[in-house]
């Protein structure tokens, strides 16, 4: 594929850039703030082991940590964002570590904060937080920490678990270095005997080929890498659910799963609610594998074709097209919303837009209160990059309205909230699109985008989550866990999700768990399922014009972390303890595998 050499830092436009000057004038100014705040630490003295003393004692502290964790914070996203946007630049990059140094070092300081908080005990506190105006909002922020303080051990045992997290990262740290820096692939090798190194880098590209011979080298090639140490990874990733089954019981929860969802306050029903409802609807899957090997003109569908391109006809999208057309989709938002979405994008400069040399790869958005919520992407025109862009200011807004709206203390937001919020923008951005763009390429290539993320999320994602439930369910048996023993369970989930429609090759099939890292943190991966749900639930009630619908959306994301996720999002107007939402999806993802049928079909 030819693609047009990548420019140093240096020749990006700074419109393009991030607005390092809206979090600090210059690198001095960062230095002296860094160094300001450090100085500020020892004031937390005066508080230390006194907090019993009385409310305004309490409220003298809770002002000044979060005068501390606010500047702290200005401090870590000016020098990350640096660091990221040229993870070459040696001196970003040891501005980044100081950064997080300083932010360990709050942490550290003020670490006292909730211990005493619970020596005071509940009802107490509940009389400071009615006398004294400057706690009046901690309500939220007590009664989680006595939810979770049903779960703590004794100071002693505590110290303990605390140190064994470091440790206990290792696992998830050899898997990175194997598969990412030792692993060496066998090149890919088209049809008409052209080679390309395959690399973690470029695998996606390569499975989205035109050419069937590279694809399916690629696709092999890759798994074949795995496969080749299926028992050292096995072993590293069953000590890893061995850690989880440790902590479940170390915290005295009665499954791993209860003690993963217990952290969100999420109720174990949300999960096998999502698994149930998913594997009811897999026959759109199924309809959807049979539309995609007809429209390929294949006898069997491999999973290597599951990315093929169904049109050669890609339209080009620039930066400021992407923006109007996701501002368009955004419009039953309101004028307001809209309006900071637009001045983000094209004059605040919340988007460093474009690819550079040593720029961090992927999509990400990031800030703390006040600055703004900074996204780094690598725009290249493509409908994806409208996608990831209108994902990422998903992400961004929810923290634009928290940080407007709470204090510190509830200015983050769960995983679980926080992918309804960038998955919505994708699926109103998606619908209005559909609608407004009749050219039938356009719509190919539109449903194709949302059709790709959504096996990611809603197939992929789910099969995994089955994957991670049984596998912890075996070890919580004391049963083991070998490399044969996790392919034939991925192998046969794939199958059951495949539906017969795509063939399944048992062993690079059912290598699929150690090709994802996310496996290392326990009942991640369900989030994006759930995510996807919520958000298309939410877009759809406000495109089927329930009343007040934009309203209770915004008042979601305004939430941020002062509610429990699942009473955010009741406050939007979606439960996820019902299959409703889980079924949207899939109504959305059911009306798509329709419409492009039909234009196939012509
Ligand atoms: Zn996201």
């Amino acid at each position: 594929m030819p693609s047009t050499p990548v420019p140093p830092r240096s020749e990006i436009k700074p419109e393009h850039t991030w607005n390092a000057a809206s979090v600090f004038a210059s690198d001095a100014a960062w230095e002296a703030e860094l160094k300001s705040v450090l100085a500020k630490l020892s004031e937390l003295d005066k508080y230390r082991g006194h907090l019993s003393g009385g409310a305004a004692t309490l409220a003298g502290a809770r002002v000044l940590i979060d005068e501390l964790i606010l500047r702290a914070g200005k401090v870590y996203v000016y020098a990350n964002m640096a660091h990221q946007v040229d993870t070459t630049n040696q001196a970003a990059s040891k501005m980044y570590s100081r950064a997080l140094g300083l932010f360990g070092q709050v942490a550290a300081a003020a670490a006292f904060f909730d211990p005493e908080l619970l020596a005071i005990g509940q009802a107490k506190l509940q009389q400071w937080l009615r006398d004294e105006p400057r706690l009046a909002d901690m309500g939220h922020y007590v009664d989680d920490l006595f939810r979770r303080h049903a779960h703590v051990r004794s100071a002693e045992v505590e110290e303990l678990l605390g140190l064994l997290t470091d440790p206990f990262q290792s696992v998830m740290t050899t898997a990175g270095v194997l598969t990412d820096a030792d692993f060496k692939f066998r090149p890919a090798k088209a049809s008409d005997g052209r080679e390309t190194p395959v690399t973690q880098g470029n695998i996606d590209e390569l499975l989205a080929e035109t050419d069937r011979e590279a694809r399916r080298t690629a696709w092999e090639s890759y798994n074949d890498a795995y496969l080749a140490f299926k028992n050292t990874l096995a072993n590293n990733l069953a000590t890893s659910v061995k850690q989880n089954v440790f902590n479940m019981r170390a915290r005295r929860h009665r499954s791993t799963l209860e003690a993963a969802l217990f952290a969100n306050n999420i109720p174990v029903d949300v999960f096998h609610n999502l698994i149930r409802t998913y594997r009811a609807n897999l026959p759109t899957w199924h309809r959807y594998w049979r539309i995609r090997r007809k429209a390929l003109g294949l006898e069997t569908l491999h999973p290597y074709d599951i990315w093929a391109p169904l049109t050669a006809d890609k339209p080009r999208i620039p930066y400021k097209q992407s923006v109007d057309w996701i501002c368009d989709g955004l419009a039953p938002l309101g004028k307001d919303y809209v309006r900071v979405v637009r001045k983000a994008c094209l004059e605040d400069r919340w988007v460093d837009v474009y690819p550079n040399q040593g720029k961090a790869g992927g999509a990400f958005s990031s800030g703390r209160p006040g600055t703004p919520p900074f996204i780094l992407m690598s725009y290249d025109d493509t409908i994806f990059s409208l996608s990831t862009l209108a994902h990422e200011l998903g992400h961004s807004m929810h923290s634009y309205l928290t940080w407007q709206t709470q204090p510190i203390l509830y200015g983050e937001y769960s995983m679980f909230v926080a992918e309804v919020a960038s998955n919505f923008h994708q699926a109103m951005v998606r619908a209005h699109l559909l609608k407004q763009q009749a050219d039938p390429a356009f719509q190919i290539s539109l449903i194709e985008e949302a059709i790709a993320n959504f096996h990611r999320y809603f197939f992929v994602m789910p099969t995994l989550a089955r994957f991670e439930l049984e596998t912890h369910a075996r070890m919580e048996r004391g049963e083991g866990l070998t490399a044969d023993d996790m392919n034939a369970l991925m192998a046969d989930l794939f199958a059951e999700a495949y539906g017969g429609e795509v063939h399944v090759d048992r062993e690079r099939v059912g290598i699929t768990w150690a090709t994802f890292g996310h496996l290392y943190v326990d009942y991640y991966v369900f989030q994006y399922a759930t995510g996807i749900s919520g958000a298309h639930a939410l877009a759809h009630r406000l495109l089927s014009g329930v009343p007040d619908a934009a309203m209770d959306y915004l008042n979601f994301l305004k939430a941020g972390g002062s509610l429990y996720p699942l009473e955010a999002l009741k406050l939007a107007g979606v439960d996820l303890t019902t299959p409703h939402a889980v079924e949207a999806a899939f109504n959305v993802l059911s009306g798509m595998v329709d419409k492009l049928e039909a234009l196939l079909g012509r």
